[in-house]
């Protein structure tokens, strides 16, 4: 047994004001007794379980299972001795709601498969890391049809039926928000979601290709050309989504739109190892070889766009296979063959383009394809794009000036060439993805007459790098302004309760007009910085090459700019569009009720049966459960039903409860016998402040 001193934490660190209250209200009468069971920091661990073995009344000695730790009364946590085996569904019914409570529950849960708990009403997710099928069938659909939330185990499905109920019996549109970080397993969840909408709301199978099904299947599109794998995921979402799902007045899918939110286009060009490019780029390469010799492909190492990283194949992932799927879906949301192969031959052309290599001219600087294996690749980008090999060598090595009416053709060296070659390669790729997203929502149409919408949103979570560039700057702002949406939310779920419960919430209004304060504050960030660095106008040279493609389709993706047009276009920015984009989605969800999954990571390994303590943590901490915990604390952080806390406490007032028949004068008077202070007594159940469920299981233990 080693012994180990711990300093008492910080405040902030004190996130949940759950511990026992030796310097606050009631102190005199707390106390950690020894025999009593605690929590304890810990730096591999977070949290630490031990018998307190020794007490001076502010230090203690506790028995944990590894070492002996000594700690400060006031940074122990006390631990439920009646904790359950297999944790419980709802962290409000543990008895102790603070960090370790929460993390045994989750952790106990996960080792049962139990991936699923409620925090309230939001769901958290833990990603199992493994295929739990008996969790997913028809069979578990047609069972949570219909159930009260609650009723049944924690599950997606039980988020999404809840939200179509509300839809159908209260008249008013949802909306479902999942979040976690990468890998945390939101696509997954969102397909869950969408399974079930689509379950709920679809047709007779006898109706023929469905608006449910076309929604289902613009899953794998969009992730074929959108998904990535990185170092955090294999299936890694690089875009934002929210699909809104319309409904008519029987309840049934009328529609659907899907909003996409900023394509991560720098990976087309650059891949840093172990990381992949987009996938439908490897699918490609492993077309059938009758599509490869006609795109003159070869093995994905022969392409600079994909060979910067040793990374081409994936473990349980066969590329071919991938690739006939897309081609599948891509026929169920209307995408007709021919527009399915102006998509691969751009695709294919975009690996060719970024063979190109530059090297300076004889006579000048000017940069002109380095040898016949770069000329041989332009050649087949220009066939492929159909357009002419010339213009699209000069439009790579060139720029045209425009000065006092005059225009002037510069010549670019080959390090501006080989960035305009990758500028070429990042906007065809965009262009083609928002084609994709738009074609998709014409074909499934909306529903001009839908009066209720459910949207799903997966939003990839906060992020931070070693360089954190623009994109993580939009990213991370979407996340504060959910994450405020979501604690104002939180409080308005617990205003709710207590109303219900017909007590007191006065003392909570105060805080939480401390905390939403306090959010915005965090919020405040220079935009207007950063709009200069990300101007997003398609070079003119490229614009007018592109449009000249004897392909419709390619130069349908480069319209001819409008000429009062030209000139704000130049100016609009990645920045501005994305405000305006997260401004009409926080107002579409301000119109819905929201309904929140919160998705967990377990490990950074990616793998199954490994649950990291600090790790987990640190997400709850982040995606706002703690935050959530922490606005429940500041109320009543205990509920116990008039009858389970009877059970628990009878034992302190035997006599009082005896005679008594009536659970509330029972209740009533075994508090009034212990001499709590504070609490509240609601219409089913005993409401009582942070630490004082601490007291009782300390008198009880005396008893
Ligand atoms: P990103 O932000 O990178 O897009 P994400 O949160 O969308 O990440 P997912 O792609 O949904 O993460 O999940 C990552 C992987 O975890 C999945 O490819 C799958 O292997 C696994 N996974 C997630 N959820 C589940 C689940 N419920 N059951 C089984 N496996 C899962
Ligand atoms: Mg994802």
């Amino acid at each position: 047994l080693r012994i180990e001193y711990r300093k008492p934490e910080s405040v902030q660190e004190d996130k949940c004001s759950n511990r026992f209250p030796v310097s606050s209200v009631g102190a005199a009468s707390a106390k950690v007794a020894v025999g009593s069971h605690v929590w304890v920091e810990d730096t591999d661990e977070a949290w630490i379980d031990g018998e307190v073995v020794e007490s001076d009344g502010e230090e203690i000695k506790v028995h944990c299972q590894s070492k002996m730790v000594v700690a400060k009364v006031n940074s122990v946590y006390p631990k439920d001795p009646e904790f359950p085996e297999l944790g419980v569904d709802d962290m409000t019914k543990l008895a102790y709601l603070h960090e370790p409570g929460l993390l045994l529950n989750l952790k106990s849960r996960f080792n049962a498969n139990e991936i699923y708990t409620y925090t309230g009403n939001i769901l958290i997710a833990v990603n199992p890391f493994k295929r739990l099928p008996h969790l997913y069938g028809n069979d578990i659909m047609e069972q949570y049809k219909g159930t009260d939330f609650g009723e049944l185990s924690p599950h997606p499905f039980a988020v999404a039926d809840s939200a179509y109920r509300k839809m159908i019996n209260e008249g008013v549109s949802q909306a479902i928000l999942v979040s976690g970080e990468s890998g945390a397993g939101k696509t997954e969840s969102t397909k869950m979601l969408m399974q079930y909408l689509a379950y709920m709301g679809g047709k007779a199978e006898s109706e023929g290709r469905s608006v449910e099904q076309q929604v289902l299947e613009s899953n794998p599109v969009l992730e074929a050309f959108g998904n990535a794998k990185t170092v955090r995921n294999n299936n890694s979402s690089r875009f934002g989504k929210f699909v809104e799902i319309h409904f008519n007045h029987m309840g049934r899918i009328s529609g659907a739109a899907i909003r996409t939110y900023l394509l991560e286009r720098s990976r087309v060009c650059q891949v840093s190892d172990p990381e992949r490019n987009y996938h439908c780029f490897y699918m490609l390469c492993a077309a059938p070889e009758q599509e490869t010799e006609r795109y003159k492909l070869g093995k994905p190492d022969t392409f600079h766009y994909l060979n910067q990283s040793n990374c081409y194949a994936l473990d349980a992932l066969d590329d071919s296979k991938e690739y006939l799927a897309t081609r599948k879906a891509m026929d169920v949301v209307g995408i007709s063959p021919e527009e399915q192969d102006a998509i691969f031959r751009i695709v294919a052309a975009i690996l060719h383009l970024g063979n190109i290599e530059f090297a300076k001219g004889e006579e000048s600087d000017a940069a002109e394809p380095k040898d016949d294996k770069s000329r041989f690749h332009l050649k087949v980008a220009a066939e492929l794009f159909m357009c002419d090999e010339k213009a699209l060598e000069s439009s790579l090595c060139q720029r045209v000036m425009v000065t006092r009416g005059e225009s002037i053709t510069k010549p670019l060296d080959p390090g501006s060439a080989a960035l305009s070659r990758d500028a070429l390669a990042k906007i065809v790729y965009s262009k083609l993805f928002d084609w994709l997203v738009t074609k998709i929502n014409n074909s499934i149409g909306q529903d001009p007459s839908s009066k209720y919408i459910i949207g799903v949103l997966d939003i990839y979570g906060f992020e931070s790098f070693k360089t954190n560039s623009f994109e993580q700057f939009c990213i991370n702002l979407t996340n504060e302004k959910l994450q405020q949406h979501f604690n104002q939310h939180v409080f308005k779920m617990e205003q709710e309760e207590y109303t219900k419960e017909e007590i007191d919430w006065s003392y909570i209004e105060f805080i939480d007009n401390q905390d939403v304060l306090d959010l915005i504050e965090k919020v405040t960030y220079q935009t207007e910085l950063f709009l200069d660095k990300n101007k997003d106008y398609v070079v003119g040279e490229h614009q007018s090459l592109m449009n000249s493609s004897d392909c419709s389709f390619v130069s349908s993706l480069f319209p001819k700019p409008r000429e009062e047009s030209s000139k704000t276009s130049k100016f609009s920015s990645i920045g501005s569009q994305f405000k305006q984009q997260l401004q009409s989605l926080l107002e579409t969800l301000n119109t819905t009720e929201p309904h929140y999954i919160r998705c967990v990571k377990p490990n950074n390994v990616l793998k199954p049966e490994i649950f990291e303590n600090a790790n987990v943590l640190h997400q709850l901490r982040c995606g706002g459960v703690m935050e959530a915990i922490r606005i429940s604390c500041a109320g009543y952080p205990t509920r116990k039903p008039f009858n389970e806390f009877l059970t628990r406490f009878r034992i302190l007032a035997p006599e009082a409860t005896a005679r008594s028949f009536d659970e509330v004068d029972a209740c009533k008077k075994l508090l009034a016998k212990v001499d709590l202070k504070g609490f509240q007594i609601g219409k089913t159940k005993v409401f009582l402040r942070a630490g004082q469920m601490a007291e009782l299981d300390a008198h009880r233990a005396e008893v």
